[in-house]
């Protein structure tokens, strides 16, 4: 072999392989373009939304654990209000309670009284707003009392059972039943109310049907149901509502206890 043809052999052999590198290296080229063009494909817009949701439920999780207890009306459901009013717990005749109150707006009034706890009052609110979007029209009969308003109805009561003929002592008690005496009733605390009509013509009615349904929603008992008087001193009133919080209410409405059971049982 002469040593042109080796030369010849040798610049083939040289051209093939320079073939063989560009070939490589433009398909390697291609596959970086491909993988660019589908990198820019997918992270638009899919891509850049995809990290954020993460993101967003890693923020969304921390308020989420903190008001875990906020029901579907904004009313946290762990609020509560405990204290126990009856003729064995009375309320001193200086109760104070004057500088918790706060004003119920005329439209869901239908009574000369229109203060109320003003802690409990978002809760109240969202209650009668629901029976209204259920069609039933609640209106607050009587809230608060003040002590002396309260011994103004007492002493009319106790009248009344006197021209009824009841004997003297009698009449105090017989009234006592009806009307709590001072000091005894929960319409001083400013967590009570007496809805629509305060006798026992309510009974029976939507407001009352309404009420007995859905009241443990929003925080409210009644709280002093039939046939339970030898327990509460006080006749079935199914007019008379009286906040206590949510997760308590549920309970008490499920135990089927009265405020003075479920009271025993909690201490
Ligand atoms: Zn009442």
């Amino acid at each position: 072999m002469t040593s042109k043809r080796k030369q010849a052999i040798i610049r083939r052999r040289i051209f093939i392989c320079v073939c063989i590198a560009v070939i490589v290296m433009a398909s390697a080229l291609i596959g970086v373009v491909i993988s660019a063009i589908s990198k820019a494909v997918n992270s638009d817009p899919a891509d850049t939304s995809a990290p954020a949701a993460p993101t967003d439920k890693a923020e969304d999780t921390i308020p989420y654990e903190d008001t875990v207890s906020i029901n579907e009306y904004g009313l946290d459901t762990k609020y509560e209000r405990l204290i126990l009013v009856n003729p064995d717990n009375p309320l001193p005749e200086d109760f104070d309670y004057e500088g918790n109150l706060t004003e119920i707006p005329a439209e869901y009034i239908n009574g000369s009284l229109n203060q109320i706890d003003k802690d409990i009052w978002p809760y109240l609110k969202a209650m009668m707003d629901k029976a209204l979007e259920d069609g039933v029209r609640l209106y607050v009969r009587s809230p608060y009392r003040s002590y002396s308003t309260q011994q103004m109805l007492y002493n009319n009561q106790v009248n009344k059972q006197l021209n009824l003929g009841v004997e003297e002592g009698e009449a105090y008690i017989k009234a006592a039943t009806i009307v709590a005496r001072p000091g005894t009733s929960e319409h001083h605390t400013g967590l009570a109310v007496d809805f629509n009509i305060a006798d026992i013509s309510f009974e029976g009615t939507e407001m009352s049907d309404w009420l007995k349904a859905n009241a443990q929603d929003f925080g409210f008992i009644l709280r002093y149901p039939e046939n339970k008087t030898d327990i509460t001193k006080v006749i079935y009133e199914p007019w008379h509502y009286r906040f206590v919080g949510i997760d308590a209410a549920k309970e008490i409405k499920e135990l089927g206890v009265t405020f003075e059971e479920y009271m025993a049982k909690s201490n």
